[in-house]
Parts: C-alpha cells; structure tokens; sequence
C-alpha cells in the first residue's frame, strides 16, 4: 500500500498514512475531530495550474513589505523623528549634487 501525507490545514496537524487508492482523501483529523486531514497532493502541474502558489507569494511579499513600511511610519512617529528622517533626506539629496 502507498504511504501518503496527510495535513490538517485547521490544526496542522501532519501524519504519513498508508492507504489504498480508493480510500477517501479526506479523513478525521485526531486532534479537530473533524474531517479535516486533507491527503496533500506533491504534484507541481497541478499547482501551476491552479496558480494558488505563485499568487500567494506574491501576496505574502506584497504584505510583508507593507509590514515593513508601516512599522517603519510607525516607529518614526512615536519617537518624533519625522521629521529628522525628512532632513537626513534632504541632506542626502544635498550632498549628492555636490
Ligand atoms: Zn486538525
């Protein structure tokens, strides 16, 4: 019998589970109880047609730098530096045209 791997996406909760092909690939998760050990499918094509992987990433990267931006504004805020980091810019820019 073929081992597959399974994963709770609720709970992830992951277990290697050998079963035949025609048994469901969808079972009860042990620590939700419900059904929702999911047989994960490695399958690349499958992905790329789908496009779920590449869209995430995009969306991962995308909120990331959000992240970055906003904790950045956030941070110059509270310590009032402001307007300091708008000087050191405009110092830079000073500088580079000399
Ligand atoms: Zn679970």
């Amino acid at each position: 019998m073929p081992t597959y791997d399974f994963e709770c996406e609720p709970c992830a909760y992951y277990a290697e589970i050998s079963q035949s092909v025609h048994e469901p690939s969808a079972l009860k998760c042990p620590v939700c109880g419900e059904q929702t050990l999911r047989k994960i499918y490695i399958n690349p094509p499958a992905m790329f047609v789908r496009g779920d992987a590449k869209s995430i990433g995009q969306l991962a990267d995308k909120n990331a730098r959000n992240m970055g931006f906003y904790e950045k504004q956030d941070r110059a805020i509270k310590d009032g530096v402001n307007q300091a980091l708008n000087n050191e810019k405009n110092e830079k820019r000073k500088n580079s045209r000399d």
